[in-house]
């Protein structure tokens, strides 16, 4: 499925750290925000964990959050994104635990987004050379359960239906960070915001070096299709659009 016609109304992006989504699928977010989509980006940690400078303590960890979160409000301003929640969960201890899943149902409750991007829930090893954060699957593996089937299941968390959060049916769940790929969004036109949006994460990344990164993966989740740069996804369809975009 090469998903280039589809823009959702209202995307929502899940991942465990700022930086995760602009690593990941910000090329996307970037091409549907600039075709009138309305994005939300939901960061579960703020990234508190982030050095391994011998001067950073305990006493630090209010501070790297702040500054990242300045850093992840600085990249979705780049790719437009509309909305920005932090959940301020401590970063490096995420768990899949259903406190976490309630505050994701709310959100997508709250927000109603047909589309929710987050990583793979399943994936333990990139190549040969990263063990994948435990935080990113934990956020993963969060956000399907919060799509399916919390957000749309009025009896699950009668306490947010109570508080006014009636269920809402998510349409499709993109899944990055897979081999299992059936859909691939051409990014060729966003992957210099891509690479912007990266930038702004001063603390993490070296701002001269990501740029060839992008490029490469970019080129590399393209391969075997007409397009120069791509993001690729495991697309759940879990409800049929009523006029299909394609
Ligand atoms: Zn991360």
């Amino acid at each position: 499925m090469n998903a280039n016609g589809y823009i959702p109304r209202r995307a929502m992006s899940i991942y465990a750290h700022p930086d995760d989504q602009d690593f990941t699928v910000a090329g996307t977010l970037a091409k549907w925000a600039r075709l009138g989509s309305e994005i939300i980006s939901v960061v579960i940690t703020s990234g508190d964990s982030g050095s391994n400078d011998p001067a950073m303590d305990g006493a630090h960890k209010k501070d790297l959050a702040a500054l990242r979160e300045k850093e992840q409000l600085a990249a979705n301003a780049v790719l437009g994104v509309r909305e920005t929640v932090f959940l301020r969960y401590p970063d490096g201890e995420l768990e899949p635990t259903v406190p976490l899943r309630k505050d994701l149902t709310r959100l997508i409750r709250q927000f109603k987004p047909d589309t929710v991007l987050t990583g793979n829930p399943e994936a333990w090893f990139y190549g040969d050379e990263y063990v994948n954060h435990p935080d990113h699957r934990a956020a993963a593996q969060a956000a399907c359960t919060a799509v399916f089937p919390s957000a749309g299941t009025r009896l699950i968390f009668t306490d947010l239906l109570a508080a006014g959060y009636e269920p809402h049916e998510v349409k499709r769940l993109y899944i990055h960070g897979t081999e299992e790929v059936n859909t691939w969004v051409d990014i060729t036109e966003t992957l210099e915001l891509k690479i912007k949006a990266l930038q702004q994460h001063v603390s993490q990344v070296d701002p001269k070096e990501v740029e060839k990164w992008m490029r490469e993966w970019a080129e590399e989740e393209a391969r075997g299709q007409e397009m120069k740069y791509a993001e690729a996804y495991k697309v759940m369809i879990l409800k049929k659009d009523e006029v299909e975009a394609g």
